[in-house]
Order: C-alpha cells, then structure tokens, then sequence
C-alpha cells in the first residue's frame, strides 16, 4: 500500500498528473486483458470535460480523477470501474451528461457513474432526521452495487489526501468528521482495511492535529529506540521457521496511529513496549501451516493465553481471517504477532476487492470466492439496512467508529507517562477528577513538570502534572468554577450535594431538640425506636433530614414518639362513665344474645373499646368477652364449644365510656422511677388505678399496672410514651397469665 502522505508535507501543485500509459500499465499488470481502447478514452473524457477546471491546490481538476482511478487499479478491479473513477465528477460538475457518458462508455459505467454521483449528492452530516434518511439510501446504493462504494471510498482518499489544501477549517473538520464517522466504518464493513486506515489516519490528524503529532513523535522516538529489536525479533521468529522446516514470510508492520490512539483512550494507559507498536506477520501459504506455525511458535516461547484469537475458525463479520496470538519472545520481550496465508492477507487489506478474478473469460467480481472466503460481505450490510428502513437510530451505525473529539484538546502525562486527554483550558483540577474522584476531592495543589502551579492553571500540550493531596474531604467554595470537564463538574456538585446533606441533617436534630422542649420533654435518640416505623424513614439521620428540609413537620415527630399525647392533655379519664362488666349492661351488642344474661370481660384480657372481641356463653355463669386473640379462647375451639361463640360489637355509647388496662412493664430498679412512669401516664391521659410489683431484683422491676384508658388505642399510646423511657426496659399490654390474675 502506498505510505500515509505525510499531511504536513504536502505533494506540491506542480506534481505531474500521471499519464493514461501510466493508467494502463497499472491495470494491466493484474488484468492483462483490460480494453486499453476504452480505458484511454475515458482518461481522456476527464481531462476534457475538466477542462479549465483546478483543485484548492491550483492543480488541474482531471489529476483528482486519475488519482481515484488508480487507487481502484490498486485494488485490481475491473474495467468499468477504473472508468468509473476518471468520470464520477463529470455528470456532476461538467456539462457531460449522463447520456453522454452511457453512449461513449457503456451502461455498465453510466450506471456506475450515475450512483457515485447521487452518493456525492447526498448531504450525510445534515440534521440528524435527514442523516438517517440519507444513510438508508446510502446503504440502498450500496447494496445494488458495491462498486459504487469503492469508487466513493477512493474519491474521498484522494480528497482526504488533499484536504489540507482545503482553506476553510470548518470545512476540512466537517469533511474529515464525515470520513470518520461515514466512510471509514463503511470501508471496514467491506474489509478494505488499507483504505479504512488511511481514511482513519488523515481524519485523525485533520480533527486533533496535537494528538496525531503527540503520537506520531512518540512512534518514532520508539522507532529508532527499538529497531534492533524489531531486527532481532524478526530474525529469531525465521530462524525458528526454518529450523522447523516451515516456509515462511516475517515482516514487523507499525500500528497506525488512529488505531494507538484508540487503544490509548480505551484503555488510558501508555505506549513504550515493542508491542504496543508493532505487529509481526508471519505469512504462509496453506491454511493448515498457520496452525503449524502457531504450534512452533507457542513451543517455544511462552505464550500469553488471554491475547489468542482464532479468526481462522470464527472469521469477523467483514471475513477477516488470520490467527492472533502474544508471546514473550526473544530477549523477554513481548511480540504480538499475526498469522495468516498470502490470501487470508489479501483480504484482510482489500476486503471485497480481492474477490475480482478471471472467471469465464472475464474479470469481475466473483461471488463464489467471496463466499468461499466466509461469505458476500456487502450482504452483511443488509442487516443495517433494516435498522435504518425500520426508523432505527443513526447512532448505532455511526457509534460504531465514533470518536469524542474535542475541537480543542490538550494532553498531559501523570508522573508514570500514562496519557490524559482533556478539553483545553483544562485544569490540573479536571485532571485530577480524570483520574480518580477521590484524588480530585483531596487535591490541594499541583505540581507542573516539576514545579507547584495553583489549582487554577491550564494546562498545555506535553505537561506532566502530579497532584498534591490533602486529608480532608470538602470543596472550597467555587470550585466548580475551577474545573470545565462534566466528569469534575459533576463530582464536585455531588460532594457538596453530600455536605448538604450533613447540613440538613444537623438543622433537623435542632428542630427535633427545641420541639421536644415545647412540649416538657427532652429529646433523645433512642426515643426513636418506634417513631421511625411510624413515620416510614429509615433511620434517625434520614429522619433528621426530612425534618430539615421541612419534609416532616415537628409536630408530627412529636405524635410519632409520643401518639396522641398531645390530643389527650387536658382530658381525664376519671371524667368518664366507667364500663362496669359485671352489671352486663349493653356496652357490646350481639345477635342472638338472650335478655338477662350477664356479660362479663374476662380477666384474662381485659377487653376494651377497640377491641376486635367475641363471647363464649358459659351456661350458668353468663358471657364471658375476650379479645379475639386472647389465649384462653383456645381452649375453646373444640366443635362443641364453638356452638358457643357469640359475635359482639362495642356499642356507640362505649365512646364516652372508660376502660382499665393493664400494663406489664419491665424497668430499671432505680429511686423515682415509679414517679416518673405515673408522670408519663398522666401526660398522656391515663389515670393508674392499680399497681403491683410481681419480681424484683437489684437491677429491675417486673410488674403491672391497670391504667383508666378511653379505650385499646390509647392503651396503646401509653405504652408508646412509657418506651420513650430511658428507665422502661420492655413494656406491653398485659395478656392472659395466671399469676397476675386477681
Ligand atoms: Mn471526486
């Protein structure tokens, strides 16, 4: 393949248009059989019709079209689109028209000639809609003949070639955009690698001119730095051929600098190794002998397992074909080599171009040995045919080889040579946030090749830049003004989003205090205990939070820990009607229930107003009422005892009635803790009418009180505030037991 033009050493305008011989020696040389006659003819159709006509460069138009054509005659295609290439601008921008191109060359060109200039015509970086509507046609054109892509491909290598006599920069980043988001994924999609990667490179260089030269100075640097090794390298791999008695090709190829530059933003790491920049190729001439090769060559080096690939058995999709393996070769060092037959090579450079061969005394496209190579690869494309007819998205085509190129980069190098890349006017701040979050949290300053720069500073192409850390964890004020990447932006928002938080939380604990203090009572965290069920937070910080922030008011705080405290201040139980159980009077209603009988609750549980409740009728001593998940009920579950159950509900008059319950409480033995525990029952409205002390030890007390309550709910609410206690171990209410039944 013909080397990378050197875009900064441009060929000059005066450089000679090569000749229709030139043309005809070149195509003939694959293709012996070629119509000199029409091949001479079209040469001289182009210079004709371009007559008058220059390139940006001041050259004559018509050389544009030669150079295409010989870049197809480098891919050995057929006549008609060698043809192809000398006229696809001259329907377009001659008076030549399409008929006249038919009635000199043919139809096979006219068509040709007609599709290369609809592809030309097609606005491919217009507004997103239109791209993908542009990109189905696209692929449309493609499909029906893939000539007109090759033809396409090679135009746009020659402009790219000669993009720098372009003027306007806008223009040529537009240009190389396209080339690199459009035809070099289409290049690859059809394996003509050696245009891709071309088409990569000068695109590469137009878009981010520092990277490409940072890159290019670097491969060279290690060029003259391991070009003994490159030597050694290739002739210990022969020798160890021919020791072998297997015939072989060796060569070193340099990677491209596109294809580092990738790998070093994929993997952020540096390049210096051999084998981050060369690849060995060991070409054979049997498919079988790759695999001998590989045996000698794993044999005796060591292999490195997870670099093997075998495109051999499993081709890519676009039939590339060859075996990848790594080794740690001679003198220890790592050699990445590529094995494959003289074919296999072919189409890896070529792609769909190396199927064109003699077939019945033609030379054309051969579809049989294109599917013998692993398949069409143009009918591969058809699958992203139907992305894009189904209303697919145009991304996924183009995310394929899309890269996220700043209009203005700059790079910079940690202390260890690992390349970061980031937007100009980058500081060593985003440089930071580029390599760790936590770095950039904890910088404090910086030093720049050497020297301490503040964290303000922008950084140029080339510095080295090591980050000074401090202990803490917190950003000064306006730092985010500091950085201009939306990762340090973002982290940084998110850091203080976090001390928010803390401020918050802290804010909600004084709320929580100076509540609490309103209402006689000091606040304390293990009041929470219950409090956070009630409120649906999950745990004391998350509810200082909402407070803070106004979610939860302070006065629902205060019903959670102490429920209907506040409700009931002031109102006293004693006022009330008390429900005297043995007097059977109709405080619960029941179906069924005969006049006279008396209602007794028993002792057991103690019902009360709000209590789901049943009765058992014992002839002779009346209806005994239990709360339904009373124990003793269970002893009456037998069939014969059910007969009994009698369904009851509290009257409407139970509302201004009271009820005693009863509290069995576990406290701490410790002076004034019954004062307190009769304090807090008052606060909420209850009125003790009975206690009794069942255990003592040195530590506790276990006992029972009977509270006057307005029913089970504030029963319950009792115990609630009996819990805020830091005094009150346990507490609930009392169920059936035998020793505190009286
Ligand atoms: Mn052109």
């Amino acid at each position: 393949m013909s080397a990378l033009a050197t875009p900064s050493a441009p060929n000059s305008p005066a450089d000679a248009i090569p000749s229709a011989d030139d043309l005809v020696a070149r195509v003939k040389s694959y293709h012996p059989k070629a119509d000199e006659d029409l091949l001479r003819r079209a040469y001289d159709f182009t210079r004709d019709a371009h007559e008058g006509q220059t390139r940006h460069s001041g050259a004559p138009y018509y050389g544009h079209t030669v150079e295409v054509a010989l870049l197809l005659a480098d891919l050995r295609l057929d006549v008609a689109t060698i043809c192809t290439g000398l006229l696809h601008d001259t329907v377009e921008d001659t008076d030549a028209t399409l008929n006249d191109i038919e009635r000199e060359f043919g139809a096979d060109v006219a068509q040709l000639v007609d599709g290369v200039t609809k592809l030309g015509q097609m606005n491919l970086r217009s507004k997103r809609t239109k791209q993908a509507e542009n990109l189905q046609k696209l692929v449309v054109a493609i499909t029906r003949d893939v000539r007109v892509l090759l033809v396409k491909l090679c135009d746009r290598l020659h402009n790219m070639r000669t993009l720098h006599f372009v003027p306007k920069q806008d223009k040529r980043e537009r240009i190389a955009r396209e080339t690199l988001e459009i035809y070099a994924p289409l290049a690859r999609r059809i394996g003509v690698n050696r245009v891709c990667v071309e088409l990569e490179d000068l695109a590469f260089f137009n878009l981010n001119p520092p990277a490409y030269q940072s890159i290019t100075k670097r491969l060279s640097d290690l060029r003259h730095l391991r070009s003994n090794e490159v030597a050694e390298v290739s002739a210990s791999l022969s020798q160890e051929l021919v020791d072998s008695g297997l015939e072989a090709r060796v060569f070193g190829r340099e990677k491209r600098p596109y294809s580092i530059w990738r790998k070093l933003e994929k993997k952020g790491v540096g390049f210096e190794d051999i084998a981050d920049i060369y690849a060995f190729r060991v070409l054979v001439e049997d498919p079988t002998d790759c695999y001998r090769v590989l045996g000698v060559i794993h044999q005796r080096w060591r292999c490195v397992p997870e670099r093997f690939r075998d495109y051999i058995s499993v081709p890519k999709p676009n039939n590339y074909r060859s075996l990848h393996t790594t080794i740690i070769g001679p003198s220890n060092l790592r050699v990445e080599l590529q094995i494959r037959t003289e074919e296999m090579e072919r189409i890896a450079e070529d792609g769909v171009a190396a199927h064109w061969r003699y077939k019945s005394g033609s030379y054309a496209f051969d579809a049989k040995s294109a599917a013998d190579a692993g398949g069409d690869p143009v009918e591969r494309l058809r699958p992203l045919m139907e992305i894009l007819n189904q209303g697919g998205d145009p991304d996924e085509f183009l995310e394929h080889a899309k890269l996220e190129m700043f209009a203005n980069e700059v790079y910079a190098f940690t202390p260890k040579g690992d390349l970061i890349a980031l937007p100009g006017g980058a500081t060593p701040l985003d440089f930071a946030y580029a390599l760790h979050t936590e770095l950039g949290h904890t910088a404090i300053g910086a030093k720049i090749n050497g020297r301490d720069r503040p964290l303000r500073t922008r950084l140029s192409n080339g510095d080295v830049v090591q980050i000074i850390k401090g202990g803490e964890r917190h950003p000064p004020a306006g730092w985010e003004d500091l950085v201009i990447t939306g990762r340090a932006r973002a982290a940084i928002r998110k850091l203080i989003r976090s001390s928010e938080t803390e401020e918050f939380e802290r804010i909600g604990k004084v709320i929580a205090e100076h509540a609490f203090l309103r209402e006689g009572k000091v606040f304390r965290e293990n009041m929470l205990e219950d409090a956070l069920k009630r409120l649906d937070v999950e745990d004391a910080d998350a509810l200082y939070q909402a407070l803070g922030r106004g979610q939860i008011g302070s006065g629902e705080l205060f019903e959670a820990v102490f429920p209907g405290m506040k409700e009931m201040r002031g109102k006293r139980p004693q006022d009330r009607e008390r429900i005297e159980d043995e007097q059977g009077r109709l405080y619960v209603h029941g179906r069924g229930l005969t006049p006279g009988i008396g209602l007794h609750f028993a002792s057991c549980c103690s019902p009360m107003p709000g209590d789901r409740i049943v009765g058992v009728l014992d002839p002779g001593k009346g209806v005994q009422v239990h709360v339904i998940d009373c124990e003793v009920l269970a002893t009456h579950e037998d069939e014969e005892s059910l007969e009994n159950w009698i369904d009851l509900k509290w009257t409407p008059e139970t509302d201004n009635a009271v009820s005693v319950g009863r509290i069995h409480a576990t406290v701490r033995n410790e002076p004034g803790v019954l004062a307190e525990m009769a304090g807090i029952v008052g606060e909420a409205g209850g009125n003790i009418s009975d206690v009794k002390t069942l255990e003592r030890t040195t530590d506790f007390f276990t006992m029972y009180f009977d509270v006057e309550v307005f029913d089970a709910k504030h029963l319950l609410n009792i115990i609630a505030a009996l819990k805020t206690s830091d005094r009150v171990v346990a507490a609930e209410r009392a169920r059936a037991s035998g020793e505190d039944e009286d």
